[in-house]
């Protein structure tokens, strides 16, 4: 039997701005917004598409994994919990 264990960590920040055009907005004005093709602004809608892409991922895999997701419970002794053990599980993306 095949078993296996995911851990989804997600955190990014970022602030991204052309310098050239401090006032285009990828998700505003979408590509046909991008003037003189600047590859700066090009950057900035590739990078909205690709956190569309990382949302619609994430949704994914949370509908996906809902049905077999185990929600720690908290317990009622203090002394049964474990936490930091050694086991390592998943992949933490
Ligand atoms: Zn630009």
């Amino acid at each position: 039997m095949f078993q296996f264990n995911y851990k989804l960590k997600v955190s990014e920040r970022v602030k991204a701005k052309c310098n050239r055009h401090p006032r285009y907005n990828p998700e505003r004005d979408g590509r046909g917004g991008i003037k003189g093709g600047c590859s700066t602004c090009f950057s900035l809608f590739d990078l909205h598409q690709a956190r569309l892409s990382l949302d619609a991922a994430h949704r994914e895999f949370l509908r996906r994994a809902s049905p077999w997701t185990r929600v720690p419970r908290p317990r009622t002794k203090l002394q049964s919990v474990k936490q930091n053990g050694p086991q390592m599980q998943g992949t933490s993306l």
